[in-house]
């Protein structure tokens, strides 16, 4: 097999994967992959060539770290679950296994370490077991995790604001496009007042999920970035195919089918404004919003029911 496919899989992999160098003191990372970058907040740069322990914070006191510890000493496989915390503080549980590579003498030169944040399951076994109650009853609570929107369950503000900066830096680096989306619901003060606030909070709910059900590619997701306002963030987009999944989008909206007797289509409606940056300059994150926002502004006075790219 040819060597380039290998390292695309490595690359495109869905849990982090981590390479460390055993022949060096202390064990240091010599590649992380783009999925350990957004699992954990940092970026490669900021983590190779150092051990890994930084993950850990002041958490230290956890047997499974023992564990890890042994495994590397005796140059052996294992598979443990940690409290691990990203960069911005905040903690996931970490299924992590490292494995050693041997080479011809039988010395270990380095360790593959395999990642997956298992936060939500480990949620949902601790409130089994802790409380004993029935899974009928078991409600994960999503804010717990720091990441989701109470309202809607899906992505919220502050897990956005973080991925574009992970995004912005990984897209930069591979020179791919960004695409940031953003989604304003129309005349939504209008249908509150007209159909109440807890109508209003349903329909929110159901737009938020059909967003949520529209990606084509594991790395794409919808976060909601304020009160009636939704955000997509999508990599290796074209101009092209941005505007065909943006209208798609408004489309999806729009059959629905959520009566609206102020809108002029009679349902609910919303207006997109979308932005693709390919990187030949070395803008900061915010000119993608500032461009997508101004888009946005632009479908607004188009008419509403449509989106649109500057
Ligand atoms: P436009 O087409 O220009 O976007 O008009 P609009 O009425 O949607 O825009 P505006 O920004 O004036 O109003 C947004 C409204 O969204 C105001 C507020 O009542 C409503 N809204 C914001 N967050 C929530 C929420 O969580 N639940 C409900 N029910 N309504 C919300
Ligand atoms: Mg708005
Ligand atoms: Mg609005």
């Amino acid at each position: 097999m040819k060597l380039e496919i290998l390292k695309q899989a490595v690359l495109d992999s869905r849990d982090g994967i981590t390479i460390s160098d055993n022949l060096v003191d202390d064990n240091p990372l010599i590649f992380v992959n783009p999925a350990f970058e957004r699992m954990t907040g940092y970026s490669s740069e900021e983590i190779t060539n150092v051990n890994c322990r930084y993950l850990q914070n002041d958490d230290r006191e956890q047997p499974e770290l023992r564990v890890v510890k042994n495994a590397i000493k005796a140059g052996q496989y294992c598979l443990v679950i940690v409290r691990n915390y990203r960069k911005d503080g905040t903690m996931f549980w970490n299924e992590l296994s490292i494995s050693p590579i041997y080479d011809a003498n039988g010395v270990v030169t380095n360790f593959i370490g395999i990642q997956k944040d298992v936060t939500a399951r480990v949620l949902i076994q601790q409130q089994l077991r802790d409380e004993n109650q029935s899974l009928a009853e078991i409600r994960v609570n999503l804010e717990q995790l720091a990441i989701k929107d109470g309202l809607t369950g899906i992505y919220n503000r502050r897990f956005f604001d973080m991925q574009l900066e992970i995004q912005w830096g990984i897209a930069r680096r591979n020179n791919e496009p960004l695409t940031l989306i953003m989604i304003d619901v129309d005349h939504f003060k209008q249908f509150n007042d007209i159909y109440g606030h807890n109508a209003g909070d349903n329909a929110l709910k159901r737009i938020a999920d059909s967003l949520n059900k529209s990606f084509l590619r594991s790395s794409d997701f919808v976060a909601r970035y304020g009160g009636e306002e939704f955000v997509v963030l999508s990599v290796g987009m074209t101009q092209a195919q941005a505007a065909l999944f943006s209208a798609t989008l408004c489309q999806r909206v729009r059959d629905l089918g959520i009566p609206h007797s102020a809108s002029s289509t009679g349902y609910i409606t919303v207006s997109i404004g979308f932005s693709v940056h390919a990187f030949v300059t070395h803008d900061h994150s915010s000119v993608l919003l500032g461009r997508a926002d101004k888009s946005l502004y632009a479908a607004k006075q188009r008419g509403r029911d449509q989106s649109f790219s500057l």
